[in-house]
């Protein structure tokens, strides 16, 4: 039987790191990116060993390896966004900034990870400029939570106020946009707030506030992943960076809900996709 093979794939290429647990990293980024129907590509920058309570041992990629799994992607399958993770150390941001340049890569969401829930130190101190410096100019939008913020920022964010104010000044360090996740200023809700360098053209607006229901669980393990990665997805299907944020909060609130039912692991447990 011949079967009819011209339904086209929204392509989401992750380059990130491998969580062994499967709570975050790369593996929630492809569970985020097949629930939201696009098709899921890797590039690894590190491996970590790692479960619900710790990461104990962080193994890294060489950086030449990491642009051929760039490489063979784009040259096959093609790329339509790409949600930038955990990469550790300042010659692998250097590989990915040279891969992205060189492909001409569209749709870029960086995730700057930098400690995680447990605690484990996700990049090396001396690569946070790196970062800021070759990564951030070339991405449409950045998705710091309020710590990462403050560390980019050096200056710390009291309240819910000086949220946009914040997202303003990463946005001078050369993103398209910045969603600065600020959400632990209440309760019962979580805020994050969407600053984008030029106005939306269907809305009209420069920032964009998306508020969520907060749900009381220790089970967000991979939380930033699942939000980054969403976004990439939105982006790759044609949304707009607002639509995309907006959907994106929907699916992560849900995989919050469905995985606080669960207990996977000791510590911190992971979403449900
Ligand atoms: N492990 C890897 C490989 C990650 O990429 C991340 C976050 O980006 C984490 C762990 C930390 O996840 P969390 O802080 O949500 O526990």
């Amino acid at each position: 039987m011949q079967v009819e093979n011209d339904q086209s794939y929204d392509r989401v290429l992750t380059i990130a790191t491998s969580d062994s647990g499967g709570g975050a990293g790369v593996q929630a980024d492809l569970k985020t990116i097949s629930a939201l129907g696009c098709y899921g590509m890797s590039a690894f920058a590190a491996l970590t060993a790692q479960n619900t309570r710790e990461v104990r041992a962080i193994h890294e990629v060489p950086p030449e390896f990491l642009k051929d799994q760039i490489d063979v992607v784009v040259e096959d399958i093609g790329v339509d966004a790409v949600k930038i993770g955990m990469l550790f150390n300042g010659e692998l941001m250097e590989a990915v900034a040279e891969s992205i340049a060189r492909h001409n890569l569209q749709n870029i969401v960086l995730d700057p990870v930098m400690v995680s829930q447990s605690g484990a130190k996700l990049i090396k101190d001396e690569a946070v400029e790196t970062l800021r410096e070759q990564l951030f100019p070339l991405s449409d939008v950045i998705t710091p939570n309020l710590p990462e913020a403050e560390r980019l920022l050096e200056y710390s964010v009291e309240s819910q106020q000086q949220v946009e104010e914040a997202a303003r000044d990463l946005l001078e360090m050369g993103p398209k946009a910045v969603l600065l996740k600020g959400g632990h200023f209440r309760e019962d809700q979580s805020t994050d707030c969407l600053v984008l360098d030029k106005t939306d053209e269907k809305t009209g607006k420069d920032v964009f506030w998306f508020e969520a229901e907060r749900i009381q669980t220790d089970n967000t393990h991979g939380t930033g992943c699942t939000l980054s990665s969403a976004i990439a997805s939105g982006l790759a299907k044609g949304d707009t960076l607002p639509e995309a944020v907006d959907k994106a909060k929907v699916y992560i609130t849900g995989a919050i809900k469905a995985g606080s039912r669960y207990s996977i692991g000791s510590g911190g447990g992971p979403l449900h996709h």
